[in-house]
């Protein structure tokens, strides 16, 4: 087969539609958009954008799946369902696995280990939660002394709207809809227009499973004007759900006001890490790396700001970087790749930026700063160099503003409170990791530290049932255990008179 032939086939096997009543559709809009590798710059398939048509048909989908059998189905059998939900991804994981790295260009060595299998953990954990999570009851005296019982009863909101990011997808898309469908909602997805693959496939596996048509539903597209803001702009929707950007969660905050809509935000962050002397110097480094580089500094929770008591700093500041240059940057599928690409040229143009404007604020760039040299036929991708600065103002734009790439600044303090001063010194508040052997010192900081989640002695480690969310401008609400089940339920009191 000729090679054009091979790839208009390829363009075929790669197209991304919407999923709408269980069916895969084109755009009523007629209009799609690229999909591209980030490794390779290259085109890899098609996305077809819903039109306001497609969200209109989503959403009454998802309104009629309500009023269907879906609707009558016990916590049980709903649990059920969301377990061979989870066992469907896990039967293809191979498949979620190539999707997920051919959007983002992450190594599958990270894939494999937290994208595909806590997506599916999702489904599970939340199918556990709706079955175990009790409810109130009181009983209360009336006037005539027979008193009343009130019992609380979580009834599902709805259609839930949910619009995710690009950093994880799956991950961060099945967050939401695993609690969503425990608590017996029905859901319309607007992915990432940058990562729409794994969401799509999704629609495959609840067909699979026998999920009823509606439940679940897929439009593909960008933010303005297009099926993000129809679908929040829905009056159909009756709450949304939401991972990105402040300004974003901002602009979807307003849409949902009307109607006063439910929303759950989840948004950036400038996260701290602080590394106290009495640390234990090879554990903060260890952690330190996986929070300044994992997926390519592109984690909501990655650290960007260092600070790093004086005694120690020189010492840190040289081995962080020993370790951060050892990154092999490459393909996903190489044995070997610890870090990819950032998510598109775009994002590249992004970072770079900033890297410029580290230099025009004075920075002394300890590593990187730059475009890595990558073979030939990576020329195209999307790659930055992992990057480390000291020496910067607190008030430099480059310590105040999320950058979400591999980078961080590093500066030093001298004492505690001016430790936790600087960590609070920002707009936002998601998480913030402390690095200190001295327990009672790990207990008196980590509580005035403004943010959502603080970890002493470790980064990312997540049991999904605590709450998570950020304070200030990181977010509204929290989920996670019986905090998605507050979100993803209305909770009725009924007053019973004896
Ligand atoms: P983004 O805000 O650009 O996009 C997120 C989603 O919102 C995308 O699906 C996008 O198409 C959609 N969108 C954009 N404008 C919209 C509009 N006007 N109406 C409706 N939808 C709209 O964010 P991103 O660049 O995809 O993700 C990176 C950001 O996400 C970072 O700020 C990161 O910190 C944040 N994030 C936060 C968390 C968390 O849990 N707090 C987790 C991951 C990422």
């Amino acid at each position: 087969m000729a090679l054009a032939e091979q790839q208009a086939e390829d363009m075929v096997m790669k197209e991304v539609k919407n999923f709408i009543g269980g069916e895969y559709r084109g755009s009523s809009a007629e209009r799609s958009f690229d999909n591209i590798d980030p490794c390779t710059g290259q085109l890899i398939g098609k996305v077809y954008e819903a039109g306001r048509e497609d969200v209109d048909a989503a959403v009454s989908a998802a309104r009629d799946a309500l009023d269907g059998p879906w609707g009558r189905m016990t916590d049980a059998d709903r649990s059920e369902l969301l377990y061979a939900i989870a066992d469907g991804v896990d039967k293809r994981f191979d498949e979620f696995l190539e999707a997920e790295c051919l959007d983002t260009g992450k190594p599958h060595s990270i894939a494999s280990h937290i994208d595909i299998p806590r997506g599916a953990a999702n489904f599970r954990i939340f199918a556990d939660a709706v079955k175990n999570v009790s409810t109130e009851a009181f009983r209360m005296p009336t006037p005539d002394g027979n008193g009343a019982f009130n019992i609380a009863v979580r009834k599902p909101k709805g259609v839930i709207g949910v619009i995710s990011p690009w950093n994880l997808p799956l991950l961060l898309m099945t967050w939401k809809v695993g609690p969503a469908l425990a608590c017996g909602n029905t859901v319309v997805v607007k992915p990432s227009e940058e990562t729409p693959t794994t969401t799509a496939l999704l629609g495959e596996v609840m067909n699979e499973v026998g999920v009823p048509t509606g439940v679940y539903n897929v439009v593909n597209g960008f933010g303005p004007d297009s099926a993000g803001a129809f679908l929040t702009e829905h009056p159909g929707v009756d709450a949304i759900t939401f991972t990105g950007e402040t300004r974003t969660g901002e602009i979807i905050t307003q849409a949902a006001a009307r109607g006063l809509r439910d929303v759950s935000m989840e948004c950036g962050g400038k996260n701290p890490a602080l590394v106290f002397a009495d640390c234990d110097m090879d554990k903060a480094i260890e952690g330190t790396l996986r929070s300044v580089f994992a997926n390519c500094g592109q984690v909501c929770l990655g650290t960007e700001r260092v600070y790093v008591e004086r005694p120690i700093f020189d010492e840190f500041v040289s081995r962080l970087a020993a370790e951060a240059g050892k990154f092999t940057l490459g393909l996903p599928q190489e044995a070997g790749t610890n870090m990819g690409p950032v998510v598109s040229h775009e994002h590249q143009q992004k970072v770079l930026s900033y890297y410029a404007l580290a230099v025009e604020e004075g920075a002394e760039v300890v590593l990187g700063g730059g475009v890595p040299d990558m073979p030939a036929e990576l020329a195209g991708g999307a790659w930055v160099e992992p990057t480390i600065w000291t020496g910067l103002a607190d008030d430099a734009r480059v310590v105040r503003e999320e950058i979400f790439g591999p980078c961080c600044h590093i500066r030093p303090f001298d004492t505690e409170e001016e430790a936790i001063a600087l960590a609070n010194d920002t707009p936002y508040g998601l998480a913030a990791a402390v690095w200190t052997e001295n327990m009672s010192r790990a207990l008196r900081v980590s509580p005035q530290i403004d943010c959502g989640i603080c970890w002493v002695n470790s980064w990312f480690l997540r049991d999904l049932r605590t709450a998570f969310g950020g304070s200030k401008e990181s977010g509204i609400g929290r989920e996670g255990g019986v905090h998605s089940l507050e979100f993803y339920t209305e909770l009725q009191n009924v007053c019973i008179k004896i």
